[in-house]
């Protein structure tokens, strides 16, 4: 028999998701975790009734918050990641030969362990990789102590509810900002504005503050429902999210990733927006 899950994100949407089996369902200290598996997406996670990640559609979420900006970049050398705990970001990143470490910060030990187990197909051996290093620990607290610097950041938090909601703040933006080498790049996990408008807005309003350059980028992830999700973009590099096509061309070949979503057209193409996101965030599109 199948069960359905409906995710509880939004108060006037919600998406549905038949579960033909429930292969776990726990709390941990810090989140309701719940696993199943799903015809069209394979197995399912969710924490606190919102889904996280799937088999099925995370490439996109991965791809885009990853080879974005390191193929912007070029010299991404020391990557931190913020929450992250099923490993796919992680994966995704050290597909990067030139990428020397990256340290992720996970705030539930409990999804590390459960990923590793149940998640093969996401993180890989990304977390034995030796580039790896994990720390448990609040991503807020890790930044504002934190006295190394990188390259990237990359928030891939919760929503801003429960647990993640500290890394949607100013003081968060703000710690990140001191992390950064110069000319590094924050990128995060900034919902769906169609749906989440106000957390975007609060987001690009405090990165315009801080950082010489901010806007956000787009992709559409299938169980990310309600229209194209939305990452946040920050860096003191302005020439950063214009590198030019050509110049995405030859890092991309260069770097020899497969990818199902990402490619130079499409990395370029992300940064368009709709009129009504360019309008939320107070921009012109
Ligand atoms: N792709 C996902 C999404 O957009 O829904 C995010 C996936 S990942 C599983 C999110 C992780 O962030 C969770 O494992 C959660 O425990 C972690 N997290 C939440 N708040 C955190 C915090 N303050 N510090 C560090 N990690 C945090």
């Amino acid at each position: 028999m199948s069960d359905w899950f409906d995710e509880t994100l939004h108060e006037d949407m919600a998406l549905r998701l038949k579960a033909d089996r429930v292969l776990y369902d726990s709390k941990t200290a810090h989140q309701r975790m719940v696993l199943f598996q799903n015809a069209l997406f394979g197995r399912v996670l969710m924490l606190d009734g919102v889904v996280q990640t799937t088999e099925g559609d995370e490439f996109i979420y991965h791809e885009m918050l990853t080879h974005v900006p390191i193929l912007a970049h070029g010299r991404v050398r020391r990557v931190l990641i913020i929450g992250g705990g099923d490993g796919g970001m992680l994966e995704e990143v050290l597909k990067h030969a030139a990428v020397e470490s990256v340290t992720l910060v996970e705030i539930d030990p409990q999804v590390i362990a459960f990923s590793k187990q149940y998640l093969g197909k996401i993180c890989g051996k990304a977390f034995d990789d030796e580039r790896t290093r994990v720390v448990i620990a609040d991503g807020v607290d890790y930044v504002a102590a934190c006295e190394d610097r990188y390259d990237l950041i990359i928030t891939d938090s919760t929503d801003p509810i429960g647990p993640g909601e500290v890394l949607f703040t100013k003081r968060y933006y703000t710690a990140c900002k001191s992390c950064l080498a110069p000319g590094g790049v924050l990128v995060t996990q900034n919902g769906v504005p169609f749906l989440q408008g106000e957390e975007l807005r609060g987001t690009l309003r405090i990165l315009r503050q801080n950082f010489a350059d901010a806007s956000c980028y787009l992709a559409t992830v299938p169980t990310y429902a309600g229209g194209p999700m939305a990452f946040g973009w920050a860096s003191d590099d302005t020439a950063l999210r214009r590198t030019p096509l050509d110049v995405l061309e030859t890092r991309h070949a260069a770097a020899e990733i497969a990818t199902r979503y990402y490619n130079p057209r499409v990395h370029q193409g992300a940064f368009a927006l709709p009129g009504y996101i360019a309008e939320l965030i107070g921009i012109s599109a």
